[in-house]
């Protein structure tokens, strides 16, 4: 497996590019833009969007395998080119039960996964009774689509909840309701399947969200031995029970009395995982590539005894490059600036990240480390 088509060209892409090089694999990559990031890597480019089945039929005509950087394909129209002999990795049928959250939802507690009390918002249905239940706050959340909290919404009264659900008849979306979890943290796992089935798993992280999007990454996540027992033991179910091929993201919550909850799961690389690029001897991005061509697993522990993974995310509509803040923010000690290349910032956008690799565990230098990063980010 020497080709390797990538659905989706944005930074997780962009990423596997010195993997690629590593791995002496070339990247050919289906994206709709020409200023998308994984387009500067990549050894030939299809221009399309990420669903535009016909284009993946050219990707494949030009690739061994075809991976995702970006789920939100269209499955059924792939599955004829699955029929045909293309192959995918991971194959479609592991990736069905995961694009509609309920669906996903309803898979993890089939598998007998823990995973906050939700119901799906059917029409006419008396939600006053189903949302009894669950109380105030709650969490209304898009079936589809959804990503960096966009489509995630925490509701704290039925006046905003019938508001919500109105404005969208004019714009049908189906919805998800979920119990809101008072969560003493979030946790996220990365973890990759070969073809054989061999199993490995990254280090388990804590991460930090604002307005529902990732902001940092501290590796590994202070818990206890058990905790990350629970954790590793998700992701072997999950990836076991979807004969999964490829990096996969698991989201967690823990909860005040110490429990581990599942919330979201992603099939392919995650920026949870960034920090695997500095801080580990094979990255996230080097090990779905090795799985994905059928190579064996490298090795995911971490070469440090701390990494910590800001996002530098947009905070205004510019057209900058932010070259003075990137030189700033390369001169912290053990500070590792990867910059996306992308031509717009927009609040929120992701746009880059920072690793800083320590060699003891000190929660305050941490977040010094943290606060000296965003003062230069976003404040100076
Ligand atoms: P997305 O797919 O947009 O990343 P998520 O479902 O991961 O959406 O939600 C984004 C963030 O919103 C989570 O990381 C968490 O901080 C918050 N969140 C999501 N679901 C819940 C919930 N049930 N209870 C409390 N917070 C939640």
């Amino acid at each position: 497996m020497k080709r390797i088509g990538v659905i989706g060209g944005g930074q997780l892409a962009w990423m596997m590019g010195d993997a690629a090089n590593k791995l002496e694999v070339e990247l050919i990559v289906q994206t709709p833009s020409i200023q998308d990031p994984a387009v500067a890597i990549a050894h030939d480019t299809v221009l399309a969007a990420i669903d535009d089945a016909d284009a993946t039929k050219v990707l494949a005509a030009k690739s061994d395998v075809i991976t995702f950087e970006n789920e939100f394909v269209d499955l059924e129209a792939l599955s004829l080119l699955a029929k045909q002999g293309v192959c995918f990795r991971p194959r479609l049928e592991a990736l069905a039960p995961l694009l509609d959250k309920y669906h996903q939802r309803c898979y993890l507690r089939d598998l007998g996964l823990p995973v906050p009390q939700f119901f799906a918002v059917e029409q006419q249905e008396d939600l006053a009774a189903k949302i009894a239940d669950l109380g105030f706050p709650l969490v209304l959340k898009s079936r589809r689509h959804g990503y960096d909290g966009q489509g995630t919404f925490i509701i704290r009264d039925l006046a905003t909840l019938q508001e919500k659900l109105e404005l969208n008849q004019k714009n049908p979306t189906l919805f998800l309701i979920e119990e809101f979890v008072p969560f003493e943290r979030e946790l996220a796992v990365i973890a990759a399947r070969a073809v054989d089935g061999e199993v490995v798993i990254y280090p388990v992280v804590e991460t930090q969200q604002e307005q529902q999007v990732c902001r940092r990454v501290i590796a590994p996540a202070d818990i206890t031995p058990e905790q990350v027992a629970t954790a590793e033991a998700i992701a072997y179910k999950l990836l076991n029970s979807l004969q999964f091929v490829g990096v996969f993201g698991i989201e967690l919550f823990l909860t005040t009395d110490g429990k581990i909850l599942v919330n979201e799961i992603a099939p392919r690389t995650h920026n949870s995982g960034h920090f695997s690029l500095d801080a580990c001897a094979t990255s996230q991005f080097e090990q779905h590539l090795r799985a994905v061509c059928g190579k064996p697993l490298g090795n995911p522990a971490l070469q440090c005894t701390t990494a910590v993974m800001v996002n530098l995310l947009g905070y205004e509509t510019s057209v900058s490059d932010y070259q003075s803040k990137r030189q700033q923010l390369a001169a912290i000690p053990q500070a590792h600036v990867h910059w996306y290349g992308k031509t717009e910032s927009r609040p929120g956008r992701k746009l880059g990240h920072v690793t800083v690799l320590l060699e003891n565990h000190n929660p305050a230098m941490t977040s010094e480390i943290v606060h000296t990063i965003e003062s230069i980010w976003y404040f100076s």
